[in-house]
């Protein structure tokens, strides 16, 4: 049997961390198994769904490399269909109209409450054979319904606990709960991977499939993600979008990666590649207890897809940052970018820190240097960077060993440390006290510019 999984987000919001997570299993549990991997926007709820969700979900999808298969599939466009099919059901004898008001059903509530049952609807309308109203789905009143939940476990649910559903509302139109199930039908889907907020949905969801006679999928419901005092993941803890985390400056790869350690475990492993991921992939080591964001797993992940990344990727990265920053980039930063980015990426755990730690090879001369950055120089620094200055002027030969040996010759002469000489030309030619190999940025910069960068230093 071919395995079919899908993602089916509301469209209501950006894509939320937890929804990116499901997606991923969805994903991986597909690709692990040669099946497929669809997307459905379940956008029936019209006054809550919008565009500029849509568009938000499917950007961030794209961004996070999980690539749906065939057309997307918009909930919306398939509501007549669903509505046939609960007009199939009434036919069958196996849905029944209900004219009970709200107010009425407020009452039962109340009632089944006082009486220690579950709240819901009394099937008060089963037997009166109307012809109008809500539609509800005639469950059955005996026995139970064991799901075999694929991380869960068996789950039963006595079906005297589950009240017959509305399919259809007074005005013709489907529920959620109808439409999901009809879809699902529809695309085939072998098994519904989802977070267990819709646990319970599945056993009146369970009893859908079996008064349609359709085969019923297999279900994977997965615990929440929460924030890292360990209540529910929520604005509070800080970012809960994709798009956020793209905005930060994380990397997709880094964020996959995140979001399959965080609730599914191989072993030890921290670092999984995409192939591995889809390799090892499997339900049964989804664990079973929520999980808990840390940011700092994260950054860890992140600092590390950074060292790992493409030169010229990372230089495509952050030149939009550079440039909303207000910096006109020209041919020669690019190549000045592109040629540090090995000693650049070193120390970044974001994009956003990468951008601002390469802004020194695309700011034009004289660098602004802050009062603090100045006041980690001695008089003593100052004093060696004056006295290096007409050595530096006689080198021609501008390469990281020759400034280096230099440098290290300079400081033996004058009985400094290294530190002490690399420290001030550091901050002339940076603006920082915290740079990549200071030799490696003076033969990047070239000699021209070290120097007019070293004077202008000297002179303010
Ligand atoms: N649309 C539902 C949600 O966003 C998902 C339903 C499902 O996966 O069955 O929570």
């Amino acid at each position: 049997m071919a395995i079919v999984t899908r993602f089916a987000p509301s469209p209501t919001g950006f894509l939320h961390i937890g929804g990116a997570r499901t997606a991923l299993f969805n994903y991986l549990f597909s690709k692990k198994n040669h099946g497929k991997f669809l997307l459905r926007i379940e956008d029936t709820d019209l006054e809550r769904s919008t565009q500029a969700a849509v568009d938000a979900i499917l950007h961030s999808l794209k961004w996070l490399g999980l690539e749906w298969e065939g057309e997307t599939v918009f909930q919306s466009k398939n509501l007549k269909h669903h509505q046939e099919i609960g007009l199939e059901l009434y036919k069958r004898g196996k849905a029944y109209y209900c004219n009970c008001k709200p107010e009425d059903l407020e009452k039962m509530r109340a009632q089944a409450m006082k009486e220690g049952k579950k709240p819901g609807y009394n099937g008060h309308c089963r037997h009166r054979g109307l012809t109008a109203g809500a539609l509800r789905l005639l469950t059955p009143e005996e026995g139970r319904v064991t799901v075999e939940d694929l991380v869960q476990g068996p789950v039963t649910v006595e079906n005297a606990q589950i009240d017959d559903m509305v399919l259809l509302r007074s005005d013709g139109t489907p529920t959620y709960m109808l439409s999901v199930v009809v879809d699902d039908h529809d695309m085939d889907i072998t098994h519904v991977i989802r977070g267990d907020d819709h646990l319970t949905n599945t056993f009146r969801q369970y009893h859908l499939y079996q008064a349609m006679g359709w085969d019923v999928p297999q279900f994977a419901h997965i615990p929440m993600i929460h924030g890292p005092d360990g209540s529910k993941l929520s604005k509070r803890h800080g970012a809960i979008g994709v798009e956020a985390y793209e905005e930060m400056g994380y990397l997709p790869e880094a964020l996959r990666n995140y979001l399959l350690r965080l609730g599914w475990g191989h072993g030890d492993d921290e670092i999984i590649s995409d192939t591995q991921a889809i390799e090892w992939f499997s339900l049964d080591h989804v664990g079973k207890s929520p999980s808990r964001f840390d940011y700092k797993k994260l950054d860890n992940l992140n600092a590390h897809y950074l060292r790992q990344a493409d030169n010229e990727r990372l230089v495509g990265l952050i030149v939009p940052r550079l440039e909303v920053a207000g910096y006109k980039l020209s041919p020669l930063h690019l190549s000045r970018l592109k040629t540090g980015m090995n000693g650049l990426k070193q120390r970044a755990i974001t994009l956003k820190d990468l951008a601002t730690s390469a802004a020194f090879y695309v700011q034009d001369r004289p660098l602004v240097i802050s009062e603090e950055v100045r006041a980690v120089l001695k008089p003593t620094h100052l004093e060696l960077l004056q006295r290096i200055m007409p050595e530096l002027e006689g080198q021609d030969a501008w390469t990281v060993e020759s400034l280096e040996s230099l440098a290290r010759e300079f400081a033996a002469r004058e009985g400094a440390k290294l530190g002490e000489v690399a420290q001030p030309l550091r901050v002339a030619l940076t603006g920082s006290s915290i740079s990549p190999s200071i030799f490696e940025v003076m033969e990047i910069l070239g000699k021209q510019e070290s120097m007019g960068r070293l004077k202008d230093f000297n002179e303010i």
